[in-house]
């Protein structure tokens, strides 16, 4: 279960998010729709550590931190606590020097010190899952963006997360790329795997969601299953986003 309270995170004067709770349960898909600068991607951020929370607590599985102005947290703690989660970003961010294979080795033999045979083997395993078993030795810039994204969600599962957190995964494609990379993370929703999903997809957030939360300016506006806040939103900030996107 991954429990959150009371997230903080401030740059300098501009507090960008402003105490976030989030309870999620094992198995279930939680997205994230927001405007522009609203906090999403720093919400995944702090999430995955990438980023140190102002203050609040961060719970994933039996990991957990709490993070309070200027105390300094362990970084055994945070390795701990980021090691709980997956991150597939918006623009792939694979290693331009590695091969597919490669790069989702990497995670497994740096961070989980898995002995490199049995890297290459679960490497394997999870780049047929997501296709691309046949594209193991090319590199990123022999593949298309869809295919690049899926190795990216290989990449982030290749540590056996608790948690996948996608950042507008799709966004950075072309059209016809999208289809593709969407249906590997449905299948993952389908599988039971927790995951968090940022995305602007809204017909995507409606199948795969078990709930969704609306974020703007750092808090949550709203948050409810899919029917209900695409269908009948409680606020009016809700009905006025989803106004200018749907
Ligand atoms: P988008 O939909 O455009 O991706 P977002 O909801 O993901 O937006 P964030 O990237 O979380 O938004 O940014 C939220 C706010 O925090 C923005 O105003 C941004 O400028 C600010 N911000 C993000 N990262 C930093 C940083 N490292 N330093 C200063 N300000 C930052
Ligand atoms: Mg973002």
């Amino acid at each position: 279960m991954i429990e959150v309270r009371g997230l903080t995170k401030t740059f300098g004067e501009v507090a960008v998010l402003k105490g976030i709770d989030l309870t999620l349960e094992r198995g279930s898909v939680l997205v994230i729709i927001g405007p522009s600068g609203s906090g999403k991607s720093t919400l995944l951020r702090c999430l995955n550590v990438l980023e140190t929370p102002s203050s609040g607590t961060i719970a994933i599985g039996n990991a957990g931190i709490a993070f309070a102005g200027g105390t300094r947290v362990r970084q055994a703690d945070v390795l701990q606590l980021r090691r709980q989660s997956g991150m597939v970003f918006q623009a792939y961010h694979l290693f331009p020097h590695m091969t597919a294979l490669q790069n989702v080795m990497e995670g497994q033999i740096t961070s989980l010190r898995r002995p490199k045979e049995e890297a290459r083997e679960r490497a394997m395993r999870l780049l047929a899952k997501v296709g691309l078993e046949t594209r193991a030795d090319s590199y990123p810039h022999q593949l298309s963006g869809g295919q690049q994204q899926r190795v990216g969600i290989a990449r982030a599962m290749s540590i056996d997360p608790q948690l996948l957190l996608f950042d507008e995964p799709t966004s950075a494609l072309d059209p016809e790329l999208v289809r593709e990379v969407l249906k590997v993370i449905r299948e993952l929703a389908q599988e039971g795997r927790t995951m968090i999903v940022v995305t602007h997809e809204m017909k995507f957030a409606r199948e795969v969601a078990d709930r969704i939360i609306l974020i703007d300016e750092g808090v949550i506006v709203e948050e409810g299953p899919p029917e209900q806040l695409f269908g009948s939103p409680k606020q009016e900030r809700t009905r006025q986003f989803l106004s200018r996107i749907m």
